[in-house]
């Protein structure tokens, strides 16, 4: 069996969780902590990182630290896991969904279409249908880098806070002005996350980082139960239980150190599949945007029309090889098909035309090799 994605594991890890354990800082609490923020934002060229339980989590906290509240809206993709958008109900909100653009995030012209056209900009503030928008959240699919120039102009033109998800996007970065940029660290906020498939993994967990060096101080204090004093149970605010523990930080901190070497397998991958796959005119790897240092996190491949990618999936099983279809859009499942969306195109089309193939760090050339002579087999045979 060829799997999707797996964990790499084979750094420091169980050394430094055997520490943690022996130290018996398991909650959350202890060095690997504060160690793994540190080196996290000494990576990303950020001043500070909170580390929290979940990616999910850290977007709570980042719209929350953003002012998004009750009948607040938030601009979002339609074509991203449904934990970027979710948060965004947590806070009482709602998505206005946009398009992706072919980099598979969100198209930024239609963003920009959308608040000329159905929009309204009066005192510093843009509101639709009479209630605020509040923020962009912008999703990084796939370790790609959605168009932030662009982006970023039209947030502070209309007073639009930005929270990038970043979970997908670890280490991709563009050269701005001869610095490196880092995903996560152009907008207000920027989230990360270690669940198991992502670049690295602590299991579970994730990261956030923000311009202001305060609201990530006050996101801090809200993921730590919005703790005023230590020792008398002070509570000023509604905090809330989002911290990391010492333990998933541990295998953190030994698998940030792999990371760069990742990538660099994860490219290599990447440029395998692409020479190997050049000849089969049916299917197309997608490239990464060519003007940025990419993770290389996750391939997708798009066929031709005509072709069920259900069944190829299916078929790709059968052969003892993992795949699958990119998310269901979101603006049609059932808890947001009363949100509104905006002329939603692309999303349509490559949600039944793209697979993710797999492309997990330690995958061998051979299993590379073989998945690409399974995918001609079955276009060739059915
Ligand atoms: C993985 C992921 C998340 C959520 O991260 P968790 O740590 O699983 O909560 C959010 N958004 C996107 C786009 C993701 O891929």
């Amino acid at each position: 069996m060829i799997p999707l994605s797996v964990p790499n594991l084979k750094g420091n890890e169980l050394k430094y969780v055997t520490k943690a354990l022996e130290a018996e800082w398991v909650s959350t609490g202890g060095a690997y902590i504060n160690q793994f923020e540190k080196d996290l934002a000494e990576y990303i060229c950020a001043p500070a990182a909170v580390a929290v339980a979940s990616g999910t989590a850290g977007l709570h906290l980042a719209l929350l630290e953003a002012g998004v509240t009750a009948g607040d809206y938030v601009i979002a993709p339609t074509l991203t896991f449904i934990a970027a958008v979710n948060p965004i109900k947590y806070v009482g909100a709602a998505p206005l969904f946009m398009d992706c653009d072919d980099s598979l995030c969100l198209d930024v012209a239609k963003v920009e279409k959308f608040v000329a056209t159905e929009c309204v900009f009066a005192n510093n503030v843009l509101t639709f249908r009479d209630k605020p928008i509040k923020a962009i959240m912008v999703v990084h699919v796939f370790g790609n880098l959605a168009n932030m120039m662009a982006l970023m102009a039209i947030a502070r033109k209309y007073n639009l806070k930005v929270i990038e998800d970043a979970t997908e996007a670890l280490g991709t970065y563009a050269i701005v002005d001869g610095h490196k940029k880092f995903a996560g660290t152009i907008g207000d906020f920027g989230v990360f996350s270690f669940n198991g498939n992502k670049i690295i993994t602590t299991g579970g967990g994730g990261m956030v980082v923000a311009l202001d060096a305060d609201k990530l101080k006050h996101i801090k204090y809200l993921s730590t139960q919005a703790k005023d004093d230590e020792l008398n149970y002070i509570h000023n605010e509604i905090g809330y239980n989002y911290r990391m523990t010492n333990v998933q930080a541990a295998i953190g901190v030994g698998q940030l150190e792999q990371l760069e070497k990742f990538v660099a397998i994860k490219k290599n991958n990447y440029e395998l599949y692409k020479e190997l796959l050049k000849s089969v005119t049916e299917v197309e790897l997608i490239n990464f945007r060519t003007d940025i240092r990419p993770n290389y996190w996750f391939y997708s491949v798009q066929f031709a029309e005509g072709i069920d990618i259900g069944k190829f999936i299916q078929s790709l099983l059968h052969k003892g090889i993992g795949s699958r279809p990119i998310w269901g859009l979101i603006h049609k499942q059932a808890p947001y098909q009363s949100d509104y969306a905006f002329e939603i195109e692309r999303a349509d089309k490559y949600v039944t035309s793209i697979i993710n193939i797999p492309c997990s760090s330690n995958l061998k050339s051979e299993e590379i090799q073989n998945v690409v002579t399974a995918i001609k087999e079955i276009l060739a045979n059915g």
